[in-house]
This record gives structure tokens, sequence and C-alpha cells, in this order.
């Protein structure tokens, strides 16, 4: 007969060997655990890498379509910018960038994918260089509206309109790091037709020409500059513009007292979808496959 004392030994002994495999147990759960998660959390970092890569091969990919060309047949693209078979619209925006207004429309036409073209004011690219970058990062066309928009400064001669085009090409370098940009492509201040200072704009014309730059005005308008006071106004008023054209060009504003143009561009472009409209940029008509 076992003694009381070596019932106890065995008893502790039996404790010891099972409280030593559940420690193990437990050790190796944690430890198949581990490996699980440090597996996993490796896979998602890879995923994430992966994601990022693609995301910078479609952005360079984007970036090599959107490439900006200038010769003769693409000078002749844009002047016959009107001309076109199928249905297209081109979204134009002048006077900004605004700290107000341009990166709500930013945040728009991203939502939406629409491409635009912003005829950029040298004084205003200063003022907002990171604007001016964003929007050139997200395939926007970065144009020319010269520098001052003081018609009796910019309209002096022929010269002060290349002088302040170049001043602007210069702040829109500045703004993008890229020396090399050139946009090629201006809009007069007010339209290159008419008014007091049609001599020099048409004197203009031809020395921009002469220094590889073209003009672009427009076919269609939300006369967001001629006071509108509703959405409903602006839009009906564009709409009439509009018509029947084929391609359309319409001009609006994106300075920082445009609210009302920001504020219509959903149901504008809700439009233009419905009647079918392609929406383009001056990309666009420089990558055109001939
Ligand atoms: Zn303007």
């Amino acid at each position: 007969m076992m003694d009381l004392v070596e019932i106890e030994v065995k008893k502790s002994k039996k404790k010891i060997i099972i409280i030593s495999i559940v420690a193990t147990l437990v050790a190796a759960l944690f430890l198949v655990l581990g490996f699980i998660f440090i597996n996993q959390s490796q896979s998602v970092s890879k995923q994430k890498e992966e994601k990022l890569l693609a995301k910078e091969k479609q952005e360079h990919i984007i970036r090599e379509k959107n490439k900006i060309i200038y010769n003769d047949s693409v000078k002749q693209k844009i002047k016959k910018i009107y001309n076109y078979d199928g249905k297209r619209v081109f979204l134009t925006f002048d006077d900004g960038p605004s700290k107000s207004v341009t990166p709500f429309i930013l945040d728009l036409l991203k939502q939406e994918n629409i491409k635009a073209t912003f005829f950029t004011l040298g004084s205003r690219v200063e003022l907002y260089p990171e604007i001016v970058k964003r929007a050139y990062e997200e395939g926007h066309y970065i144009a020319n509206h010269g520098y001052s928009h003081i018609y009796k400064q910019i309209y002096c001669s022929a010269q002060t309109v290349l002088e302040e085009y170049q001043k602007t090409e210069q702040a829109i370098q500045q703004a993008l790091g890229n020396t090399e940009f050139h946009s090629h492509l201006f809009r007069f201040p007010g339209g290159s037709k008419g008014g007091k200072y049609d001599a020099i704009k048409q004197e203009a014309i031809s020395l921009l020409d002469a220094n590889q730059v073209t003009y672009v005005d427009w076919n269609a308008l939300t006369a967001d500059s001629a006071g509108m006071k509703t959405k409903e106004e602006m839009l009906e008023y564009v709409k009439s513009t509009i018509g029947n054209k084929k391609s359309v060009v319409i001009l609006m504003h994106d300075a920082g007292d445009k609210i009302l143009t920001y504020e219509t561009l959903p149901e504008l472009i809700k439009y233009l979808k419905e009647q079918g409209y392609e929406f383009q940029n001056i990309y666009d008509i420089m990558n055109e496959v001939e």
C-alpha cells in the first residue's frame, strides 16, 4: 500500500506534466498565430506595394499620353477645333487659379473623371503654384491667359502680349518645377477679335505664331463674368449658346468669386453627358492618332 507522501508526489508530478503540456500548447499556439500574423502583414504590405506600383505605372501612362506636342498639324487642328465629326466638349476655365474656387472644380472634375483646360493668369499662378501643379498632375491642360489681365497693359503692343505670355509660361514652369514646360497655347483676355485693341491683337497673333504659340477662343459660354444671378439662369444661358454645336468650347472662369460657376458645373456636366458629348482637353487634340 502506497503511503500518503508517495501519492502526493505522484499527484504533483501529474500536475507538473499537465501544466507543461498546456504551456507548450499555448506557446505553440502563440507561435502559429504570430507566424500567421507576420505572414499576413507581409502580404498586406506586398499588396500595398503592388498597388502603388500599378498606380505609378498608370500615372506614367497618363503622363506619356498627356504629352505636349506642337507642330503644324497640331496648330491646324487647334485652329479647326470647331470642326469635328463626333460630339465633343472642352470645358475651359480662365483667370485662375484661385484658392476659393479652383480646388473645388478640380475635386468635381476628378469625381467625374473629366479633363479640362485651364487658361491660367501668371500673376495668379505665382500666388497658388500648388493648385496649378495639382491640376497638371491630374491630367488637365495648363494653358496661358497672360500675366496681368489689364487690357491697357497687355494690349499696349504685340510685344507686350508676347511678354505677358512668356512671363506666365515662366510662372507655370516654376509651379511645375519643370523648365521644359511650354503650353504653346494662349487665350486672349476678352477674346482674339474685336474691341478697342483689335489691331494689336491681330499683330500679336502673328508674333505669337512666330514664337510657336497658337490661341483658342470659345463658341459657348456660361456668361459667368456677366453677372448671372442664379444657377438656373446660368444653365439656361450656356445651353442656349451650346445649341446644336458638335464641337463645343465652353468659356468659364475659376477666379475667386466664381462660386456660381462651380455650383452650376455638376448640372452642366450632367446635361452635356445626356446630350452625348465626349469630354476632351487640348491633350486629346495633340495626342490624336492621325
Ligand atoms: Zn480672362
